[in-house]
Parts: C-alpha cells; structure tokens; sequence
C-alpha cells in the first residue's frame, strides 16, 4: 500500500540533498570545528557557510546566530536566559496561552521561582490582538514571548506589529517561529524580534539541529555551560554534520519556498474545502486565511480523533491529533481549548500538515477515505445516534 504523510508539522524527511551536502561531514570532514588543524578548519568552514546562508535568510547577522540542538533548547535558552539576565530589571514576562510546550513549561517553572507570567488569551481563530500585548506590559516587564505561527491550528500571529510596540516600550521580544521558518517569509528586522527559535527539522534538514537568532545587544544569560563554542554563547561540540544539513535545507527553501507555498496554499484550501463539504458537523479549527500555507485542523462532532488516526492508518494515512509532544497525554489540546472548543470537540480533531512532497492526489485519497471512516464511527457512537436528525 502506497502510504501518505500528511503530518509534515510534526516533522519532515530529509531532502535528499540536504543528506548529500551532509555525508562528507560523517566521514572524511569529521574535524572538530573547534581543532586548529586542517580537520577542524575545513568542519569550521562549512560550518560558517552554513551559519552565513541561515543568517542571509532570516536577515540576521552572522554572529547573531547560536546553533543548538533545536527548537526546544532555543525556547529554553531564550526565557531563561533573558529572566536570568534581567532579574534586576523586573520579573514580569508576557506569552499567550497558546505557545508551544516550550515556552510554557519554561514560563511555569519561572513562575514557581517568583517570575509573574501573564497570559495573553486568543480569539476564536487562535489570534493574539496585539493590543491586548500592550496593555499587559508593566514597568516589570522584561520579556514578551509570541509564537509566529501555531503548530497545530496554523494561525500566524501579528508579530511585526508586537514587534513594533515591544521596540517602543524596549522590552526584549521573543518569537518561536520553528513552525514558520522555510514555510512563510521570516525577516528579524521586518518583525522586529530581539530572539527567534527555528529548528531545522521542520524544514527538510535534519533533527536535532536548530538555532536561536539573539540580535546584537540582547542580554540574555548562556543556558549550556562548559566550552566556549558559539562564540561563547553555547558550550558543547559543533554538530557540524547537523549544521551543515540546516544550511543546505535552508538554501533549498530560499529557491523553493515562493513556489511551495503557493502550491500548499492550493492543497490546503481544496481538502478544507472538501472535508467541511462532505462531512457534517465539522469546523476548522484555525484562521481561514493568516495560517500557515500547509496546515489544515478540522474538530469532527461526535468522535474521537485518535480512533480517526488509527483508521486512518490502516488506509495508509498518517495524520495527527495536533500536537505530536501530547498526543500520547489524554489532555485536550490547550490551543484548541483557547480558541473555545469543548472538551469533547477538541477530542475529536484532527491535524494534516502537508509539505514539499504531498501531491494532489495525495489530498483526493484523503477527500474519498476519510468522510465514511467518519461515518461508521459515528454510526457507533451512542452521542451521535440521539442527535442524527439534528
Ligand atoms: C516542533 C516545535 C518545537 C520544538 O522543536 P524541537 O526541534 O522538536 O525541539 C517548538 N515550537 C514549535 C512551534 C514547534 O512546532
């Protein structure tokens, strides 16, 4: 059976030659980009170039760039260390109720040590008013950390526009984008972040890797001790292989990414389409328009989202529940809840995140297999059969 992958959200494949520009660095490029000799110095090469393609990407300076081993750790690295850094300033730190896990684990661990977080609510299609930003920041505060794009319903926030008001009020601005980078235009200057987290699994390179733009003159306090990598940001030895697949990646999106995201757009829009067409009693989830090019939530009255994914797998379908890092917990969603979903219909959602290599005839497959799995599961569903008529 030919099967489809539809959750690129949680991860993607490598590109090819992304794993190409990668294969020498295993092998006979090993060198410890930190080593004076030759072996370093041509591992500590690629590993510039790389750093200079990302940098040129999201319009950062090459020194601006901390490699890492990803998203989380940049998220991490971000809020604690601008809390420790600026301690004596104030203990006050502004997220939304929607951020990613880590952010908000972070923020709640910071909180039990005496930090005072407030949390931004969302409106119905998971966006956060920018104004409601304003009102929020106190002479305390010290950090404001939004996500550029939500990994499970896709709305994309108005980060510019937080941006702007965060420079005005000199509060140093943070933004997860491991969601947006290589899928939507990321520039640090146009949105005006102090700090932004990427990680490049979620665009054709490798896992593991990732970094955290700091712009030139942020304070925020180092979060691995020990060597003196990274300019001294980030101890640890240079993942070169890692570093040099993240550049290659980016590199590939630079000339792809106008094109795959109009593609995506169309993809997305079509199985949208479709789903609330053929089946009853389905919303999406999510802003219709300012989302992410290849993501599609849909809630599905009366089911079980899981009991969907398994069926769905059987025909050959991998979707997701929302957010791969709790789909093993019962929790509902706390996107889905924020954006006024019950308990029960956020249960019954499901998320398909298309990509780089997701067909038309990948979302036909979908449009003809999905609606009866939907229906012989409702037809079981003691909930659905008091209310059929309605
Ligand atoms: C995937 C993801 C993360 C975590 O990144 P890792 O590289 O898996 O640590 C953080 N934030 C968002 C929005 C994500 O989608």
């Amino acid at each position: 059976m030919e099967r489809i992958y539809l959750d690129y959200a949680a991860t993607t494949g490598c590109d090819l030659e992304v794993l190409e520009a990668m294969k020498p660095y295993f092998t006979e490029k090993f060198g410890n980009a930190s080593s004076i000799h030759s072996f370093g110095q041509e591992a500590k090469k690629g590993m510039e170039d790389a750093r200079g393609a990302l940098a040129d990407f999201i319009g950062a300076k090459p020194e601006e760039i901390v490699f890492n081993s990803g998203g989380s750790e940049a998220d991490n690295h971000a809020i604690f260390g601008v809390a420790g850094a600026l301690q004596k300033k104030g203990n006050h730190i502004i997220a939304s109720v929607i951020e990613h896990h880590a952010v908000l684990e972070p923020c709640k661990l910071l909180e039990k040590r005496g930090y005072q977080v407030t949390y931004i609510k969302v409106n119905n299609e998971g966006l956060v008013d920018a104004q409601e930003v304003k009102k929020a920041i106190t002479d305390k505060t010290i950090l404001i950390s939004i996500m550029h794009a939500n990994n499970e319903i896709g709305t994309v926030q108005p980060i510019a526009e937080i941006g702007k008001i965060a420079r005005e009020k000199e509060i140093t601005f943070h933004t997860d984008a491991v969601q947006a980078v290589g899928h939507i235009p990321v520039n640090v200057n146009e949105l005006d972040v102090d700090l932004l987290s990427l990680a490049a699994h979620k665009f054709y390179g490798p896992k593991g890797v990732g970094a955290l733009y700091i712009r030139k003159g942020t304070r925020v306090h180092n979060f691995l001790h020990g060597g003196d990598q990274e300019r001294g940001r980030r101890a640890s030895t240079s993942n070169v292989s890692g570093i040099i697949g993240l550049g290659k990646a980016i590199e590939l999106c630079k000339e792809k990414i106008e094109q795959e995201s109009a593609a995506q757009i169309q993809l997305r829009d079509a199985l949208i389409k479709g789903l609330l067409a053929k089946i009853p009693r389905s919303y999406l989830n999510g802003h219709p328009t300012q989302r992410l090019p290849n993501n599609v939530n849909i809630s599905f009255e009366y089911i079980e989202g899981e009991s969907i994914l398994l069926n769905l797998d059987m025909m050959g379908i991998a979707a997701s529940t929302g957010s791969a890092c709790t789909s093993s917990s019962l929790e509902p969603s706390h996107v889905l809840l924020a954006i006024g979903r019950t308990h029960e219909i956020a249960h019954g959602s499901l998320r398909f995140s298309m990509g780089r290599w997701t067909k038309k005839s990948d979302i036909d497959y979908v449009l003809e297999t999905l609606p009866p799995i939907v229906d012989k599961l409702r037809k079981m569903s003691p909930l659905y059969d008091d209310r059929k008529t309605t």
